[in-house]
């Protein structure tokens, strides 16, 4: 999405907000693919900062994604809030994104675009063990059984923590009690 700063890039100081929308492709993280079934979509604010343009943008929409737990596939909401510079021209020898630290884009001619920056702020949002709720019960490890929806016959042998059942074996030792 490009937004037109031929108006901007004449004034130092001014700015001006635009709505932003970005439409983000399935992405695979960890073999798992995570959809995005609607654009995100929010503002930016740019202000001509002399030098360069800063770009502030809030973004937010939803993902679909399996959760690391139970794998059933929920939607997330997300929201993001970024900056970003953009300068006009092209990189020169010292300009090291490493060592300035900040995130520079660099732009040609009167418009910037907008879409690379807002769907990389979109993906860093996303968490690295997605759950459906906080409380996810997972899935029975010996049948398969989404806990969520219900208990297996199962559950009563495979919840305990081998090592409480260690701690219950030496407790029920008499001589351990002493
Ligand atoms: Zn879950
Ligand atoms: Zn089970």
């Amino acid at each position: 999405m490009r937004v037109d700063v031929a108006e901007l890039k004449l004034d130092a100081g001014s700015h001006k907000t635009v709505p932003v929308e970005v439409a983000v492709e399935p992405v695979e993280i960890g073999g798992e693919s995570v959809k995005f079934d609607r654009p995100f979509k929010g503002e930016a604010e740019i202000w001509n900062a002399g030098d360069r343009l800063l770009v502030r943008a809030t973004l937010s929409g939803e993902a679909q994604l399996p959760c690391s737990r139970c794998l059933t596939t929920f939607s997330l909401p997300l929201e993001t809030s970024f900056e970003e510079e953009f300068i006009e021209g092209k990189p020169g020898p010292d300009d090291d994104e490493a060592e300035t630290g900040r995130t520079v884009t660099y732009y040609t001619g009167d418009a910037i675009d907008l879409s690379e920056t807002l769907r990389d702020n979109v993906l860093l949002e996303l968490p690295m063990q997605p759950l459906c709720r906080e409380d996810c019960q997972g899935i029975c490890p010996t049948c398969g059984t989404n806990r969520n929806e219900g208990a297996c016959s199962c559950v009563e042998t495979t919840s305990v923590d081998p090592r409480f059942a260690a701690l219950e074996k030496l407790l029920r030792k008499p001589d351990s009690n002493s």
